[in-house]
């Protein structure tokens, strides 16, 4: 029945208090988009598939409802039918999280239409910022520095390569419509620059239906910055700090901070005022992510505009005391911001991306249940997840189960608390990136914070074939000793599998016989109490 639909309203929120928000997502983050919901008094509904019966997100909200199979394709990204749901189930907005269906215009536009509030940006600035060459010419208008290139699509290779002597090599190849590291080339010498092309092109257009390239100058060793932004709807529009995320692999974030050991206060300020320009070119509203790269000399250039909540938001709110999704809910029920400044940062926090991947086996994904689960806890942490026991993880969706946040008074006491948090983790049943992350903690030059964009690739081999940290050793030995003791249960099984993993694990070969055999033992005991 086609009853009377609500026309679109203006393209400003809507400034109307929010009661019930349908959560399109799943995972960690709908669990932290259902925790500010409760903490605000709203209500909220989260959507599952086939593979999410049960999961730690759908308790976590009010109210569930089921969307479909398993594949994403068939669930979570049917935006038509989940702002049906959210009709259907009295709701009045739609938060999005990451991923899925945050970056789509047509959605934002489509749940705007349908009379609900979009909590992110308006749909005319997820466009604006939505094609890299689009979003560069808006940031050169804004007067933000971008990487030297051009912001049109190459017409052929002889352009190409005329471009390329212009800006000296390397160079980069992008794809216009990029994402993900996709249809990206680096070009060392002249002689590569069709080959370049041409794979570029085919790539882009194989995985966005678009082969349009343009080229920009390749910058070496930068760090990767971003920068946080809170604008309100009524002009206000505010950077809240920095976020370092040079720990990369594949072009994919590892291990993020806040703040960065390479931005000053002064930095901090030209960098967030780049932010803004660039945010407010694009009329932006919500929360939202200039993303640059910070060369040696302290000069940066922006990259992309991310227009969503980020994966790394946490590691901002722990050091500026500001709830990100909060403010986002806010925001898009047409609060004012009360602030004009965002505060200095204070302290440090470090965020470890805990996936289902192991680090032994190229960062394989691994499968399967949840056995056991211990969660690190005590001061300065905080688990960001959407795991338990029980949980199957499987390949549908993206591997990441949870984030491991620290915060404390400095970096190094920071790392310490990281180093001691993953010690503490217990995950049992799947593979999980913990080793490589305990690894980071202790590697000298991440200690240093001497890295850049291109340093964990080139460090990887090292770090994941060099012999378990002494003090993983010694805790694989303690608990094999507690086991060996008949100490009492919950104490045996929580040391005795935090050493049986590690040992057992990434390190296994390397680790002196006698304590293998010491580890295996405890693995099997801890397996029999079960
Ligand atoms: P995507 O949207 O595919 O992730 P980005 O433009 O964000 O593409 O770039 C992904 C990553 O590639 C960056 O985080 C950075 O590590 C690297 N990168 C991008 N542009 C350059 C450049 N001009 N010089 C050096 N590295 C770059």
């Amino acid at each position: 029945m086609s009853a009377a639909r609500r026309s679109a309203p203006a393209a400003a929120p809507a400034t109307r208090p929010i009661r019930r928000v349908l959560i399109a997502n799943r995972g960690e983050i709908a669990v932290r988009i259902a925790r500010a919901c409760r903490e605000l008094g709203i209500e909220s509904i989260a959507v599952y598939s086939d593979a999410d019966v049960g999961a730690p997100h759908v308790r976590a909200a009010d109210h569930s409802v089921h969307i479909g199979p398993a594949p994403a394709a068939q669930s979570y990204l049917r935006g038509d039918h989940l702002i049906e749901v959210a009709k259907a189930h009295g709701a009045d907005a739609i938060h999005p999280g990451y991923g899925f269906l945050s970056e789509r215009e047509w959605f934002a536009r489509a749940v705007r239409e349908a009379g609900l509030i979009w909590i992110g940006p308006p749909a005319e600035a997820i466009a604006a910022m939505g094609s890299k060459t689009a979003a560069r010419t808006l940031a050169i208008a804004a007067g933000t520095p971008v990487v030297p290139g051009t912001t049109e699509a190459l017409r052929d290779a002889t352009q190409a390569a005329e471009l390329a002597a212009q800006f000296g090599y390397p160079v980069l190849l992008k794809a216009a419509a990029g994402g993900g590291g996709k249809g990206m080339r680096v070009v060392r010498a002249p002689g590569e620059i069709a080959s370049a092309l041409e794979s570029a092109k085919r790539e882009a257009q194989n995985a966005f239906g678009d082969d349009a390239v343009y080229i920009e100058k390749y910058i070496e060793g930068p760090r990767h910055v971003e920068i946080q932004v809170l604008a309100d709807a009524h002009g206000t529009c505010v950077a809240v700090g920095e976020r370092e995320c040079s720990i990369q692999r594949r072009h994919q974030k590892m291990i993020e901070e806040a703040p960065s050991v390479a931005v000053s206060p002064e930095l901090r300020k030209r960098m967030g005022d780049a932010a803004v320009a660039a945010a407010k070119a694009a009329g932006y509203v919500n929360a939202g992510t200039c993303e640059f790269l910070l060369d040696a000399h302290g000069d940066f250039y922006f990259l992309e505009m991310n227009t969503r909540i980020q994966v790394e938001h946490p590691v901002t709110e722990l050091v500026t005391g500001l709830d990100l999704v909060q403010w986002q809910l806010r925001i898009a029920a047409g609060e004012k911001l009360p602030f004009a400044e965002a505060p200095e940062p204070r302290g440090w926090a470090i965020e470890c991306r805990i996936t289902s991947e192991d680090p032994a086996h190229g960062f394989l994904p691994s499968t399967g249940r949840i056995t056991a689960l211990h969660l690190p806890s005590g001061p300065g942490i905080r688990w960001d997840g959407g795991i338990e026991v029980g949980t199957t993880v499987g390949l549908s969706y993206d591997p990441m189960l949870a984030k491991l946040i620290v915060h404390a008074p400095t970096r190094e006491a920071a790392i310490a608390r990281m180093r001691r948090a993953l010690q503490e983790l217990v995950i049992e049943g799947v593979e999980t990136s913990c080793e490589f992350h305990l690894r980071m903690m202790d590697d000298p030059e991440y200690r240093r914070s001497a890295v850049d964009i291109q340093w964990l690739e080139a460090k990887l081999p090292a770090l994941l074939g060099a012999a378990p940290p002494e003090e993983t050793i010694r805790a694989a030995a303690v608990g094999a000793v507690l086991l060996a003791e008949r100490d009492r249960e919950g104490r045996v099984r929580q040391v005795a599998n935090g050493g049986a993993r590690t040992s057992l694990g990434v390190a296994g070969s390397d680790a002196p016989s006698e304590l293998r055999g010491w580890a295996r033992l405890a693995r099997d005991e801890s397996l029999r109490r079960r």
